[in-house]
């Protein structure tokens, strides 16, 4: 259906950053298939990893043990500190379990009509709950009647949740991304999760993040919260997880951890062997390859090479971002910059209407950094212009 407005280009191979079309012409590739794709195009472990996988087991159903699930929940909760993990297959997914996990935990607790606080500008995934969840009116319009149970404040402002427990006794838990990607790569104040992590346990809400976006190393550490002191109930994954195989997942810990209980969710496909084999593969090669510290380290040169490339030219508001996921925000819209990049070899991505959105592999050297941010100036400098 036509569900997008698609570039009318395909690409054929892949080679670490590089995207090659059916004309054999290569493109460096800055957004990697939407933050997912952190070890590259055909990395050669993931390729003999999920080869062997699917010589021996692809698909079982959570009607029984399923080992390699079991291990990729034990190594998400040892890097997280999280206890328990349910797995699906994509993020709107892993964020329906956080959403019913909050509903449950507040009926539990006799709340009849629990809430849960979103943010402006989120996303959190395009089925009817998670659309619901979502800040954006382009996502939801069209779709009334939205799913009720949410209340939205700014995001980035503790004081406006903190304003809501005052005034409604039926608040559950809050969602929020640790940074906004499809907001507009939006950072908030350093203290901004630790507030909101205090208002959580004054009011006994869960305090649940989505890190789809944010998760698996792509902000230089393996979670986003992991630069804070504070820890989350719930956190969301997807994205990063699987390198491109369809992964979800929802971990919990405490009384949200336990909170299902059999019978309550499911999913036929989630965590299935080769699922979870892709996930642990990618967690492997993250740690041996030191991708944390590759992201952390080349997305400060991308931010600090960019500002060089990029100073004085008028009509750049502002470069930010954490680690491998950045934001060139201009003074217009500027979905345009997308082919103008593409005529140059290089893919972005552009959201909430004027932020160039910059998430390549997690494996990306300074050598393709520096081609990045030299094409990438050029374009907004002769886009600008
Ligand atoms: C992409 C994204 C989602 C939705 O994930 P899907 O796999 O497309 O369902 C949810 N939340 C955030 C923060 C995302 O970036």
């Amino acid at each position: 259906m036509q569900t997008y407005a698609r570039q009318d280009m395909a690409f054929v191979r892949g080679e670490g950053v590089w995207l090659v079309d059916e004309k054999g012409d290569k493109y460096l590739d800055a957004m990697a298939g939407i933050a997912v794709s952190g070890l590259g195009h055909a990395h050669a472990k993931l390729a003999a990893a999920l080869c062997e996988q699917a010589k021996t087991l692809i698909h079982t159903s959570n009607i029984f043990r399923i080992p390699k699930q079991e291990q990729l929940a034990e190594e998400l909760c040892t890097l997280s500190g999280l206890e328990r993990a349910f797995f699906c297959n994509s993020g709107a997914e892993a964020n329906e379990a956080a959403i019913k996990i909050a509903r449950l935990y507040g009926h539990n607790k006799g709340i009849a009509n629990p809430a849960i606080v979103v943010m402006e500008k989120s996303f959190h995934g395009r089925t009817m709950a998670t659309l619901s969840a979502t800040g954006n009116r382009k996502v939801q319009a069209g779709f009334e009647p939205l799913v009720t149970g949410f209340v939205r404040v700014p995001f980035g402002d503790a004081e406006a949740v903190a304003k809501l427990a005052a005034h409604h006794n039926n608040i559950v838990a809050v969602l929020v991304e640790p940074f906004q990607g499809e907001g507009g790569i939006n950072v908030p104040a350093a203290d901004y999760l630790a507030k909101l992590r205090a208002i959580c346990d004054a009011n006994e809400w869960l305090f649940m993040l989505d890190e789809i976006q944010t998760g698996i190393g792509r902000t230089g550490k393996w979670f986003a919260f992991q630069h804070t002191d504070v820890m989350p109930d719930v956190m969301t994954l997807a994205k990063g997880l699987g390198s491109g195989i369809p992964v979800g997942a929802c971990l919990a810990r405490g009384v949200a951890a336990n909170t299902f209980v059999p019978g309550k969710h499911g999913s036929t496909y989630g965590g299935n062997p080769f699922a979870c084999t892709a996930a642990l593969t990618t967690l492997k090669v993250m740690a041996e390859d030191g991708l944390l510290a590759n992201a952390a380290e080349l997305g400060a040169f991308i931010r600090s090479n960019l500002a060089e490339r990029l100073n004085g030219v008028a009509g750049v508001r502002e470069i930010r971002g954490q680690g491998l996921m950045i934001g060139v925000e201009l003074d217009r819209p500027c979905g345009d910059l997308v082919k103008q990049a593409m005529a140059q070899r290089l893919l972005i991505n552009v959201t909430s209407d004027s932020v160039v959105r910059l998430v390549p592999p997690l494996i990306i050297n300074r050598q393709e950094a520096a081609v990045l941010t030299e094409r990438l100036a050029e374009v907004i400098k002769a886009f600008l212009a």
